[in-house]
């Protein structure tokens, strides 16, 4: 047994078997010499995955034919021809006597090598071949390193996905109900991955170093997504007891869910709303069970990540539509993609960037390339006669910007009056503020808004300097900075003294943490995944404003983080005899 501590993420228990993932460019092959007296176990080793690979290749070959796939059938059978070559056996052999190194590292060098040769070629076709040199020499490796390569749509077990990273187009794709829980080596609370995670329902716990090179597909496994332990081969008396954790923690949130039908208001009367946040329109039905009063974010790069490409005008209309009618009369906040960063979508080739995350990204990305954009906003008001829509831009860093994307909105409209197309007319317009440019500029933006939603998730990374998804430097990812504090005060100020409403919709609208400070410092509307909203729910109602108002007030003069968090800690202490972490 072997115990692992990481960041909770996701919160829940889950028990189960371990599929440790690799995805296909994964570099992380190991190096070590190797002495000649082990040179035969080598070879065995090496032909016991090529012959893993090969029977998986014919396995895949059948399943194509089968399918009538006849240019999937041919990728497989010229796979096969190479592991099956005696030739290229020796070649190989003949490379681990001479070097002796692990024989994975030798097929990692032999794979560059001739992929390299081809990529040289003036010949398309032998360049093409380049790929599937890589491909197929990768599945041999995977199985070396006694990872199953599978495709995660495909997974008709339940398994506890264990990788270095996961991708959030993996994350998209992979069968959710077959994924009882998720550890990744890398990744921090607000990467995109932990939030779809959240989305999922699906317990994670991300930053565990190097988990995935110890864990072996098949350990047993107890994630707890709340503490953020791990652990492996447990002892049976440990899975009693965590089965027993599971059980009452999945109670408790039944508990709670019962409370759906109250309103969010605190005990002196003050009264706030509780929206959700959703990545794919299939989250709109489970977000009202919830009884949240609308979406305060839909990630409508999501739609685009899922396809791998943007998708056209009626294809987004369908889905935004589906979201809307799901939601009735209940606002609908449609967020234009935020693609970049950590959210690439290849089609528009936005990987070669030095420092994506401070590059070309959302509204950036969306003023530069009008046709796409247009598209969008079009699909969008199209789709707003279903419902009660409103439109919001993502990073925005100042007025420019801003009045940029409204000048695109209003061209959109007219060219759609013209084209006598339905569509809704008066629709509100938010800015998302997540950029400290953004948040100093608040009361000249608040003037061009008919709303500001504060994405937290950003504004820390940017304030601070802290990439989210950096586990190294996660432990400097505070909300309860100082410098944070001071600028939510000063965008909701900003926001009431121009009589909009201050909204906020990354993760620490869902953090039962910071509520009771959020609530002191005036927000107006949280907005999470839909899973946090009973808890979330349950400390509004049990808090008076004016205790929270006092609270804001003290936490405002305090130095550093380490201070707020006392604070905050103390508090709820006295004020409710409890932490609300622990909810
Ligand atoms: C945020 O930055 O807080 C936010 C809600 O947007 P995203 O997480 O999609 O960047
Ligand atoms: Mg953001």
């Amino acid at each position: 047994m072997k115990k692992y501590t990481g960041n909770p993420v996701s919160s829940g228990i889950a028990l189960g078997k371990a599929l440790v993932y690799l995805d296909n460019n994964t570099s992380e092959v190991p190096r070590y010499s190797i002495q000649k007296d082990q040179l035969d176990s080598e070879w065995s080793r090496y032909l016991s995955a090529n012959g893993a690979a090969i029977e998986e290749l014919k396995a895949l070959n059948v399943r194509a034919k089968r399918d009538m796939n006849k240019e999937h059938s041919a990728i497989f059978e010229a796979h096969l021809m190479m592991l099956e070559d005696t030739e290229f056996q020796g070649q190989i052999k003949g490379r681990l006597e001479t070097s002796l190194q692990n024989i994975e590292w030798i097929i990692k060098n032999i794979s560059h090598e001739m992929s390299a040769m081809l990529m040289a070629s003036p010949d398309p076709y032998l360049r093409e071949r380049a790929v599937d040199i890589v491909d197929v020499l990768h599945r041999v490796i995977n199985k070396l390193l006694h990872a199953q390569r599978v495709s995660l749509a495909d997974l008709s077990e339940d398994v506890i996905l264990v990788c270095r990273e996961l991708l959030p187009s993996d994350a998209l794709a992979m069968n959710k109900a077959r994924v009882k829980a998720i550890v990744t080596d890398l990744g921090g609370a607000t990467s995109h991955t932990a939030i779809l995670a959240r989305a999922f329902g699906i317990p994670a716990i991300v930053g565990l170093s190097s988990a995935s090179k110890e864990i072996k597909t098949g350990d047993m496994l107890i994630v707890n997504g709340v503490s953020g332990e791990l652990v492996v081969n447990p002892e049976e008396s440990v899975q009693t007891e965590a089965k027993h954790k599971r059980k009452h923690y999945y109670k408790r949130l039944g508990e709670l869910q019962k409370l759906r039908a109250l309103p969010a208001e605190t005990r002196d009367g003050y009264r706030v709303s509780l929206k959700a946040n959703i990545e794919v329109p299939e989250e709109a039905e489970a977000a009202l069970g919830t009884g949240c009063e609308g979406i305060g974010l839909y990630r409508s790069e999501f739609l685009f990540l899922s396809a791998g490409r943007p998708t056209d005008e009626e294809e987004q209309i369908k889905a935004y539509s589906q979201v809307l009618k799901v939601m009735g009369n209940l606002p609908v906040t449609l967020r234009t993609a935020d693609v970049g960063g950590d959210k690439l979508l290849p089609e528009l080739q936005l990987s070669d960037e030095r420092n994506p995350i401070l590059g070309w990204r959302a509204i950036r990305v969306s003023l530069s390339q009008p046709e796409l954009f247009k598209t969008q906003l079009r699909a969008m008001l199209r789709a707003g006669v279903s419902g009660n829509l409103r439109i919001m831009f993502p990073m925005i860093s100042g007025i420019e910007e801003l009045e940029q994307a409204l000048a695109v909105l209003e061209e959109v409209k007219s060219e759609l009056r013209k084209q006598r197309k339905a569509f809704a007319e008066a629709v509100p317009v938010g800015t998302m503020i997540e950029i400290p440019s953004a948040a100093l500029t608040a009361d000249i933006l608040a003037e061009k808004s008919n709303f500001f939603s504060i994405g937290t998730n950003d504004l820390v990374q940017y304030t601070i300097a802290v990439d989210r998804g950096n586990e190294k430097v996660s432990y400097l990812a505070q909300p309860f900075h100082p410098a944070i504090l001071r600028s939510l005060k000063q965008i909701i100020d900003a926001a009431h003294e121009k009589g909009i409403t201050a909204a906020m919709c990354g993760e620490m609208a869902g953090d039962t943490s910071f509520t009771a400070l959020l609530l002191g410092l005036g927000l107006d509307e949280f907005s999470m995944n839909a899973l946090a909203i009973p808890r979330i729910r349950r400390v509004i109602q049990s808090v008076t404003k004016e205790s929270c108002g006092r609270l804001a007030k003290n936490a405002l003069r305090c130095t550093s983080y380490h201070d707020v968090g006392r604070l905050v800690e103390d508090w709820m202490l006295s004020e409710l005899g409890t932490n609300y972490k622990a909810i």
